[in-house]
């Protein structure tokens, strides 16, 4: 099929043209026939599938040109990060015609964003928090919009945005096209679709959950997390010495460790993004990471979510998500829309078991590497090898709630004996994000 067939105008195929798009990809062709016809559409498909056009060129295209001061449509979206990125690509689409596109988002002064949404606008792309507060400072009348597109759906219910997009579709006049798009459709993203959209058509670019196909996934079974750092820095120096890394951690501390680790080695190709971080430290090391002046980003799922750099070819699972779903939305950071990708994870001995929910959800089997040789392997600290006890002990009683759990029953024995000597060598607090 061609966008042509699609049915989009001169301005928009050439807009494609210019980012290199030779066809549609399968969620374009699915979408966008129903989208432009005027209906509610679900979409279930992972970023890297070419979900922000399916949504953005046919709700562009009806936009048409410029009108008025007060915006026509909203892509709503979980993140700041996420709002800029689809910002981009909209202002892309959009720049054989005159429409304007406003990027709504906080962490920032709102000052800027206001002034811009009063001097007229016809796409808003924003955080739902952000987009609430621009209307109740007056940045807009919203009674003109026309459409509403929620963006990763799911993680906008996993970040409790409901009742901001509660509040969002009480301003909005109730005669309007909803599109939705998540990569997952669990029970919470069904409910949301049964208060938003009226009657939807349901498209698919792959099956629910499963990685896109381009990904080849592998698991590397490592003692403890010095080692597992020696592995990574193995695998960025040697391995991929070139290619775009992007590797995820479970908890922002973790990030920070890993970032100091490998800044030794790798010197300054290396940032790290949390939600700790700061707004602008995080579009920084967004940024250079997409422009390739730096090749590896350290992230937790919370920051990472949806974020599009077409060029990372390797995902490095530091530590195994503990929902499923994080692992598909990880990996599906590279083997984006066309490209090939390598998902690597490594896995503790406490890990293996959420690495066994991930192979149930997926149906795909990782196959496991083996080691290099000459790989230093490290001794287990003390505090590492309780926490990965606490883990194993905590995943046996959710299999079996009588289990009695061998750390709790050794702990009872010698409680004084299991407690980390000095202060210092007390591992972190997790925190996610
Ligand atoms: P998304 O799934 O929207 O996050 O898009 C993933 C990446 O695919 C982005 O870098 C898009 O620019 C790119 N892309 C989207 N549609 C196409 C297409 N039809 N052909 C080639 N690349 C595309």
């Amino acid at each position: 099929m061609t966008f042509e067939e699609l049915k989009l105008t001169r301005q928009f195929i050439r807009a494609t043209e210019d980012a290199g798009y030779e066809r549609p990809s399968p969620i374009q062709e699915r979408a966008i026939p129903p989208i432009r016809s005027g209906q509610d559409v679900i979409g279930i498909a992972q970023t890297g599938t070419g979900k922000t056009a399916a949504f953005l060129l046919p709700t562009l295209q009806k936009l048409k040109f410029p009108q008025g001061l007060d915006p026509r449509a909203v892509v709503l979206a979980p993140t700041k990060e996420l709002v800029l990125q689809i910002h981009q690509e909209a202002v892309n689409f959009a720049r054989y015609t005159e429409l304007r596109c406003l990027a709504l988002y906080g962490g920032i002064g709102y000052q800027d964003q206001l002034a811009a949404a009063q001097a007229g606008q016809d796409l808003l792309i924003a955080t739902p928090g952000r987009f609430l507060e621009i209307y109740q400072r007056g940045g807009f009348n919203p009674k003109k919009i026309t459409t509403v597109i929620l963006d990763e759906a799911d993680r906008m219910m996993d970040m409790g945005f409901m009742p901001q997009l509660r509040l969002v579709q009480e301003l909005i006049p109730s005669k309007r096209q909803n599109l939705l798009f998540s990569a997952t459709f669990p029970e919470r993203v069904q409910r949301l679709a049964d208060e938003f959209l009226l009657w939807p058509t349901r498209v698919e670019a792959t099956p629910e959950s499963t990685p896109v196909a381009t990904v080849k996934q592998f698991q590397a079974a490592l003692p403890n997390v010095n080692t597992k750092l020696h592995y990574l820095k193995h695998l960025l120096t040697e391995q991929f010495p070139e290619a775009r890394v992007m590797v995820f951690v479970r908890e922002k501390d973790q990030a920070e460790l890993i970032g100091r680790a490998l800044d030794e080695s790798l010197r300054s190709s290396v940032r790290t993004i949390h939600s700790n971080k700061g707004q602008n430290s995080r579009i920084n090391a967004m940024e250079l990471f997409r422009d390739g002046s730096i090749r590896c980003l350290v992230s937790t799922d919370v920051a990472s979510r949806g974020i599009d750099v077409p060029e990372t070819s390797v995902v490095i699972n530091f530590s195994v998500p503990r929902d499923p779903h994080d692992y598909v939305h990880r990996i599906g950071r590279t083997g984006r829309a066309f490209r090939d990708g390598v998902a690597i994870t490594l896995v503790d001995p406490s890990e293996g078991y959420a690495l066994e929910r991930i192979v149930e959800l997926t149906q795909t089997p990782i196959d496991l590497l083996e080691l290099p040789a000459g790989l230093p392997i490290e001794e287990t600290p003390r505090w590492e090898k309780q926490a990965q006890a606490r883990t194993i002990d905590g995943e046996m009683r959710k299999r079996d709630p009588n289990y009695k759990g061998a750390f709790h029953e050794k702990k009872k024995k010698s409680a004084k004996a299991n407690r980390p000597a000095k202060k210092g060598n007390r591992p972190p607090k997790p925190k996610r994000g």
